[in-house]
């Protein structure tokens, strides 16, 4: 039998790549891992974690406003950026650090570097040749940055965090989730915000009755949007402000310029043209149900694959796949009823098929809507309605889809996707007794 340098080679030290290797050493394989930026990933150093504590910083700015409604005397306030920022951050250095802790307590070895594939069953890391029996691809992905002349000028999610200071207004092209989270944050922190999107729809494959909601919201506040606007170029002016120069003529001025325009697997570089690995047009590495290439001894998990650009997501594909290489206990992620989030202002989320899925796969269904003000919003004064949407088989009476914007949408829907993924019906969320007075009651009262 070959004796390999490790029995696991993991590329990649994000959600799915730290995942698979933890439980991989747990079965008692012998496990490697290469970063060659920070341990951690998207996820907990520029994406979910630093972004929802900026999303959670930035509502302060309506919650002053409200508290006055409620009798509290609110003194002058004040927004100092660096304090969130560096905050935050340092957060961000502390989950590094629980990350590469659980890798080192785990027996799990780091390489600080980047590694590549230099054939079968090798790897180059730190100007060493390794082999191993498994080698995971988890090297996730990067934001898209359009092909246009001066694009350059704009900035990504990974720069966004460390801005030094915030600007007077902020264009922001896309109409996807960073885009959308960006924006409330951005506007709430007293940024002028523009929305650039190139169709005529924002968050395209959502519930439509939902998007249609978070527009109207946002454009209350004060967001503007920009549809059917495609960009062509970008250009910089001496003050250092930026010129959007979009087809038919038309321009749009900022100081600060993010593309949230979707996001590339990363597999360039690695090595994988000359193992016979195609990837997509976009990067991505075909992999079967159970995360395999083509290879035997090569798998692919996470945002380097592009099947949901989900953490939840990485981190079961990568846990799935180190119980069936190493566990003996062979399973594949079901990829029905993943729930998913927006951290918009308000936020938006969901679970299962929209009403027009639903129509198409089903023929027959029943729509049961809840649009009310949530309490808090009442007393206060803000009329910001939220809305519940329930989409129910009308053959078998299962709910097969929950969408919902409003305050706490998914900290609610985390607990309703229990309840779809189980296959419950509209009946017996029916039977089920409201708990009064919650936003969350609306889910069984309605009729
Ligand atoms: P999204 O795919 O969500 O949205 C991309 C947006 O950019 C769409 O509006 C799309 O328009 C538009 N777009 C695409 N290409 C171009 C182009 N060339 N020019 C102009 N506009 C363009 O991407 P994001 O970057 O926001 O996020 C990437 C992924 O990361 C998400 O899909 C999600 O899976 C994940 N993510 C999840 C989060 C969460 O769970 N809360 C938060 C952030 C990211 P169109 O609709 O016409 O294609």
């Amino acid at each position: 039998m070959t004796n390999f340098d490790f029995d696991y080679f993991v590329i990649g030290a994000g959600s799915g790549g730290v995942r698979s290797a933890r439980i991989a050493a747990g079965h008692g394989a012998k496990v490697a891992i290469a970063e060659e930026y920070r341990v951690g990933g998207t996820c907990v150093i520029r994406g979910c974690v630093p972004k929802k504590l900026l999303v959670i910083g930035a509502h302060f700015a309506e919650d002053l406003v409200d508290a006055r409604r409620y009798g509290w005397t609110v003194g002058d306030k004040s927004f100092d950026w660096p304090t969130l920022r560096d905050n935050v951050l340092a957060d961000v250095d502390r989950l590094n650090g629980a990350y590469q802790t659980t890798l080192d307590s785990h027996k799990v070895q780091t390489f600080h570097a980047r590694a590549t594939l230099i054939g079968e069953n090798r790897v180059l890391v730190d100007g060493r040749e390794l082999t191993a029996r498994h080698v995971l691809v988890a090297t996730g992905a990067r934001p898209m940055v359009p092909n246009l002349p001066g694009a350059e000028h704009g900035i990504t999610s990974n720069e966004v965090f460390h801005l030094e200071a915030l600007p007077k207004r902020a264009v922001i092209c896309g109409g996807g989730y960073i885009a959308n989270e960006f924006a409330g944050i951005f506007h709430e922190l007293g940024v002028e915000v523009t929305q650039v999107i190139r169709s005529d729809k924002l968050l395209r494959g959502w519930e439509p009755a939902l998007s249609d909601r978070l527009l109207a919201i946002a454009t209350q506040k004060g967001v503007q949007f920009r549809f059917n606007t495609i960009p062509e170029r970008i250009e910089k002016r001496s003050d250092g402000s930026l010129v959007l120069h979009c087809a038919e003529g038309k321009t749009i001025e900022t100081d600060l310029l993010l593309w949230a325009v979707g996001r590339l697997p990363n597999s360039e570089g690695l090595g994988l043209e000359a193992l016979g690995v195609q990837c997509q047009p976009n990067g991505a590495i075909p992999v079967d149900a159970a995360s395999h290439t083509t290879l035997p001894w090569l798998h692919a998990v996470g945002d380097v694959t592009d099947r949901l650009q989900l953490t939840p997501i990485a981190i079961r594909e990568g846990h799935a796949l180190a119980d069936t290489l190493f566990g003996e206990n062979p399973w594949i992620v079901d990829y029905a009823h993943v729930p998913s989030a927006v951290f918009s202002h308000p936020p938006l989320a969901s679970v299962g098929m929209t009403e027009g899925e639903a129509r198409t796969a089903l023929g027959s269904v029943k729509i049961f809507t809840s649009d009310f003000r949530p309490m808090k919003a009442v007393l206060a004064g803000r009329n910001e309605r939220s809305l519940y949407k329930l989409v129910v088989d009308a053959a078998t009476d299962v709910v097969v889809g929950a969408h919902m914007i409003g305050p706490d949408s998914p900290e609610i829907l985390q607990a309703v996707a229990i309840a779809v993924k189980a296959g419950l019906t509209k009946a017996q969320f029916d039977q089920t007794v409201a708990l009064h007075p919650s936003m969350a009651e609306e889910l069984v009262l309605m009729r």
